[in-house]
């Protein structure tokens, strides 16, 4: 019998465009490890462990029995959590942001993320996207058939952009991206920056969009500024925000697009030809999460920042070079220059099973690192410690080693 030839066409440009998918290997190692029996502990995913709160899930569940909740949500989201969202950013950075128009709720920021390109990029024109960088940056301007650009973050700028170089690749460019607290870098930016950042927006006419999904995330009383405190950042930018970190809760799909109302008009036109918004009673639960007088914030930033010490102090023992970030829960922890960081990841998998990220899975300046999220129980976060304490001093003492 002949096999049956497919009639199904090749996938389109955009998706053949897309950049190859990095962690095969790593994802194909660890799979064998498990079938294999070990005990293999996984860093790699940026994902809170820890559950949802208590408050969150009561007002969800009071909601789930509304059956006005049970029909489609309006785009533009309901009033009550647009205004819940203002009285955030007001209490929380001084910010005052018009629920009517400045607002937008999204079925996690990431889909806003990715969907913005397809309102603002013709085909060919450029976005910029830092290097390192979250995906969908990228991945969105590919899809909407623009080309990312992109730009160096390098650890003796703090992963900072130098905006005075980014100038000279902002002709013809549509938007720029930036991401503080960021991922994978864990770097913080200051409202200085933000200012500087504004300027730029207005002296190269692009838009500056900026990514704050870790900004609740800091530690030793550190609370990182949002872009829209930089004067002036309304009328040059946007900024979005996320539910999933700071409220664990990455499994409902709510976020939100704040700022410019051009800019927000534009992306909810898009999204009311895409999806039809978020469920209401999300919305519902997500208004009791704005609610939180810091109690659950802070009972996570002590978990978080017990976590960070175990592990920086394992690994500093271990003769690794890293420091305590400020922000977010990621460990962005430099390699030695004669390893890949694919390699040094496929070690640390082979002799202790710990899954970290590849820095050069984020971009080819990523290239030099590997991420550890601190997102899976302490517990387990101690038995990492205990096994790269058996690394000792590896891999400084690469030369030899195996
Ligand atoms: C986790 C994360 C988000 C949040 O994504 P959601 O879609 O809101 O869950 C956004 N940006 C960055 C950089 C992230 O790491």
């Amino acid at each position: 019998m002949t096999a049956m030839r497919s009639i199904i066409p090749p996938v389109a440009g955009r998706l053949q465009q897309l950049p190859p998918y990095l962690f095969v290997q790593i994802d194909a190692m660890k799979n064998r490890l498990l079938r294999q029996g070990r005990d293999v502990i996984d860093m790699g995913v940026g994902d809170p462990d820890e559950p949802t709160p208590g408050f969150v899930l009561q007002a969800m569940v009071k909601a789930i029995k509304d059956r006005a909740n049970h029909q489609y949500p309006s785009n533009k989201g309901l009033a009550v959590f647009r205004e819940a969202i203002a009285r955030w950013y007001r209490k929380r950075f001084g910010v005052t942001l018009d629920p009517a128009a400045e607002i937008l709720p999204l079925i996690g920021s990431k889909e806003g993320i990715a969907h913005l390109p397809l309102a603002y990029v013709n085909p060919g024109d450029r976005v910029l996207c830092p290097d390192p960088c979250y995906p969908p940056y990228r991945t969105g301007t590919i899809l909407a058939g623009g080309i990312p650009v992109s730009f160096p973050l390098f650890s003796k700028n703090q992963f900072l952009p130098d905006l005075d170089q980014l100038k000279k690749q902002a002709r013809k460019a549509k938007l720029l991206f930036l991401n503080y607290p960021n991922n994978p870098t864990a770097a913080v930016a200051t409202l200085g920056f933000f200012r500087d950042a504004v300027a730029f927006a207005r002296k190269t006419k692009v838009p500056v969009c900026h990514d704050a999904a870790y900004s609740e995330i800091g530690y030793r009383g550190f609370r990182h500024p949002s872009f829209l405190q930089a004067p002036g950042a309304k009328e040059v930018g946007i900024e979005f925000h996320s539910l999933s970190k700071t409220f664990n809760m990455t499994g409902w799909r709510i976020g939100w697009v704040c700022g410019n109302k051009q800019m927000i008009a534009a992306l909810a036109k898009v999204k009311s030809n895409i999806d039809s918004g978020v469920f209401q009673a999300i919305q519902l639960a997500g208004i009791q999460a704005l609610r939180d007088n810091g109690g659950h914030l802070n009972r996570m930033l002590r978990i978080y920042e017990t976590r960070m010490n175990v592990m920086v102090q394992a690994l500093q023992k271990a003769g690794w070079p890293v420091t305590p970030p400020k922000a977010t829960f990621y460990l962005w922890t430099p390699i030695p220059s004669s390893k890949r960081s694919q390699e040094v990841a496929a070690d640390l998998l082979e002799k202790q099973a710990i899954v970290a990220t590849p820095g050069v899975g984020f971009g080819r300046y990523g290239e030099g690192f590997i991420r550890f999220s601190l997102s899976i129980p302490t517990p387990r976060i101690r038995e990492a410690a205990r096994r790269i304490g058996r690394l000792a001093v590896w891999p400084y003492t690469t030369a030899s080693s195996p």
